[in-house]
């Protein structure tokens, strides 16, 4: 369904009686939603698709969700997946700073759990995303773009697509066509947290994972590099909070982003649950824990969208 006739949808279905909306949504499993920042994109130098909700947005939401749903942390998943109820879990990608300013507090205000998953390399050298970077450069060129947002849309789609070998030469080539230059290394310096923050998170109830060192997608490298980018992600989480890799969230998640060598290298090393980024919900019952589902949430997803989410999921959380 297009965003507009599930806008549509999602208010008829609020409309229908509470009785027969229970009878018409049954389903057993976990929704789990993905965020990356949360607060005000407006004023962003870097890529402004990756704000998920407003402060309020999110506050909001998660109001929501103290009422109407059973949040979990993925500790409890494997048990939710076999069980008969319904839950929900939250997770954030990437180890944005806002996460620790704005997410966490709001958590806590609503007694609620999340997990993160961190980019190690962006907690240990502060530095703008390929991602943030393109979208700053599109901005910053001779001549930008009345609407940058397309430009930076093609570019971003552009590089997902490349081997992780031609990426440095495909960013230096949309800093000379733009005219922009290279992003200044202040760019990104102060949007990531640090391990002190994530330690706090951690001691607050809220769950780390890991999301590789530096953010490849890891299908468009050699299984040896693979290998390493997971490894040094692992070693680093062990080092700065004490505790083995659980979790894992795929760069970018989208089907090709991930292969079954990766899912091998994260299943020998521990890891007991990995996440994709593909839409869909997690069904009670059918398990694959290397691939486990999770949906956007973007701006607009307001209570009313929330609902049915949670209602409908496999109407308001397909997949892609
Ligand atoms: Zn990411």
């Amino acid at each position: 369904m297009i965003a507009g006739k599930r806008r549509l949808a999602a208010g008829a279905l609020d409309r229908i009686p509470r009785r027969s909306r229970r009878a018409l949504s049954r389903w057993n499993g976990v929704l789990i939603l993905n965020y990356h920042r949360v607060g005000d994109a407006q004023a962003a130098e870097g890529d402004r698709s990756m704000w998920s909700a407003t402060a309020e947005g999110f506050d909001l939401q998660l109001a929501t969700l103290a009422r109407h749903a059973d949040v979990i942390g993925p500790d409890d998943l494997e048990d939710a997946v076999r069980g008969h109820g319904r839950s929900v879990m939250l997770t954030f990608d990437d180890g944005y700073r806002d996460n620790y300013e704005i997410a966490y507090p709001l958590l806590r205000a609503h007694g609620l759990t999340a997990t993160f998953f961190l980019t190690t390399g962006f907690l240990d050298r502060p530095r703008a995303p390929w991602w943030d970077e393109l979208a700053w450069m599109v901005r910053h060129g001779k001549r930008p773009p009345a609407d940058p947002e397309p430009v930076i849309r093609a570019l971003t789609e552009r590089y997902k697509e490349l081997p992780t070998a031609r990426t440095k030469a495909f960013l230096n080539k949309v800093a000379a066509d733009t005219g922009s230059g290279r992003a200044p290394a202040t760019l990104g310096r102060h949007d990531w947290m640090t391990w002190d923050m994530a330690r706090e998170m951690r001691d607050g109830g809220m769950t780390l994972g890991g999301h590789t060192a530096d953010h490849p997608l890891l299908a468009r490298l050699t299984v040896g590099q693979q290998k390493a980018q997971i490894a040094r992600c692992a070693r680093r989480m062990r080092a700065e909070l004490g505790e083995p890799m659980r979790w894992f969230a795929y760069p970018v998640g989208s089907r090709d982003a991930f292969t079954p060598d990766t899912a091998r290298i994260l299943r020998e090393q521990g890891t007991r649950a990995a996440f994709s980024f593909y839409g869909g919900h997690q069904p009670a019952g059918q398990w694959d824990p290397m691939d486990v589902p999770r949906v956007h949430v973007g701006p607009s997803c307001d209570a009313q969208m929330l609902r049915a989410m949670l209602s409908l999921p496999w109407l308001f959380a397909a997949g892609a």
